[in-house]
């Protein structure tokens, strides 16, 4: 039977949102934490562009040493020749997607006319074609406004795709359009006509990304193929949002009917969601809604007398899951007496009161002056107080550290 896998896509369209931002420090912690959860692939950003390639690299090269691994650690970038080569010559990238409009509103709008729906297959199978040949395992073509573009084209789109060397047709509900009706249709005919593995990347303008991202992975498993949901954790990305990460895994595993009908990635591991969320809220410096799903104040919270009666006499009566399977402590320890944080104008005493509080053997003293300096450079980079997750990254990974942090304009 076909299966639902998960691309978290944060650390690419996540990060390209308006007004918010995280550096690649915390970029790269977000993959070590979806590498944990059992994420099968994490689009980790722009390869083509230079201000990544230090970080891109270091990714690949924490993947190479198998700190990074097994997830699948991918690059974004236009379906132009210019970009992939680009790509490929700045970093070791080896799993891509290319994206290209295909509705004939962004065709016209976006091109002015300059562009036919045959440019559009040219420009997408000379780029396709390029990748595969300089050493791409695995493409990806992307169909920008796939929802609102003409099916009979959209099905040649992905045919030519696929004859080109695309893996994986990414069918991309770039404003929201789609409804859990009309993408269920659209997905299950473009996978039986084209017979090809399918990602769904929905936005949430119409408050439907969950859903339109389960009911698309539905028709492409009904229709006999893999479907790859894309995700961000929190539910963040550009306007209203992308598919929520954790809402996306327990609508697979708990929805009334889609519980028994779509098999999930096995290595998912909801019991890591609490510690995503929580770590990628303070990276972003927003915080988590109080009725996010799952892992908001509320999710388990209740009041009324009714509710608060039958929930002490078996939880099942007004909670569809457990708590502890998002790994949600019971209890969490908080701080509130004296504090000691390690940043830019940290000394060396703070620094290893702090390393000793976390149990953190630094050795000697060279290494540990070594760390230090770079520990001082990584608040200068997220401009936070470090976190453990980052503090022990650094003491662990130094050097891939110092390259991570490392951005020359
Ligand atoms: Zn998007």
């Amino acid at each position: 039977m076909p299966k639902v896998f998960i691309i978290d896509v944060t650390n690419r369209d996540g990060v390209q949102t308006s007004r918010i931002g995280i550096s690649k420090l915390e970029k790269t912690i977000i993959n070590l934490l979806l590498n944990e959860m059992g994420i099968y692939q994490s689009e980790i950003g722009f390869p083509f562009s230079k201000s990544e390639v230090n970080y891109i690299n270091a990714n690949i090269e924490l993947s190479k040493m198998g700190v990074l691994e097994p997830i699948v650690l991918s690059g974004w970038c236009r379906a132009i020749v210019k970009d992939v080569e680009d790509s490929l010559r700045y970093t070791n990238i080896e799993h891509l997607n290319i994206s290209i409009s295909t509705s004939d509103i962004m065709i016209q709008g976006k091109f002015q006319g300059k562009k036919t729906r045959d440019d559009i297959l040219k420009m997408m199978t000379e780029a396709a074609e390029f990748a595969k040949k300089n050493g791409i395992k695995t493409l990806g073509v992307n169909a920008e406004d796939a929802s609102r573009s003409d099916m009979s084209f959209l099905i040649k789109f992905a045919k030519e795709a696929k004859n080109h060397g695309a893996d994986r047709i990414r069918y991309c509900d770039t404003l929201g359009y789609d409804d859990p009706f009309t993408i269920y249709e659209r997905v299950r005919t473009l996978a039986e006509e084209v017979k090809i593995p399918i990602e769904l990347h929905c936005h949430n303008d119409l408050g439907m990304a969950v859903a339109n991202s389960v009911a698309g992975a539905k028709g492409a498993i009904d229709a006999g193929v893999d479907a790859y949901i894309n995700t961000c954790i929190n539910g963040i990305g550009e306007r209203a949002g992308n598919a929520d990460l954790v809402s996306v895994i327990l609508a697979v595993k708990k929805a009334s009917s889609l519980k028994d009908k779509l098999e999930l990635d096995e290595r998912v591991d909801l019991s890591k969601a609490w510690k995503i969320c929580k770590y990628t809220s303070y990276a972003f410096g927003i915080p988590i809604p109080i009725n996010q799903v799952g892992v908001g104040a509320n999710a388990f919270a209740h009041e009324s007398g009714i509710h608060v009666d039958g929930t002490l006499k078996n939880r099942r009566n007004y909670e569809l899951y457990d708590y502890e399977e998002l790994g949600r402590p019971e209890q969490e320890i908080v701080e509130t007496g004296r504090v000691i944080t390690v940043g830019e104008y940290s000394g060396m005493k703070g620094f290893k009161t702090v390393c000793e509080r976390l149990k953190i053997n630094l050795n000697n003293e060279k290494r540990t002056q070594e760390i230090f300096e770079l520990v001082r450079y990584a608040n200068l980079h997220t401009q936070k107080p470090l976190t453990e997750y980052e503090l022990r990254f650094i003491v662990q990974y130094p050097e891939q550290a110092r390259k991570i942090m490392t951005v020359i304009p």
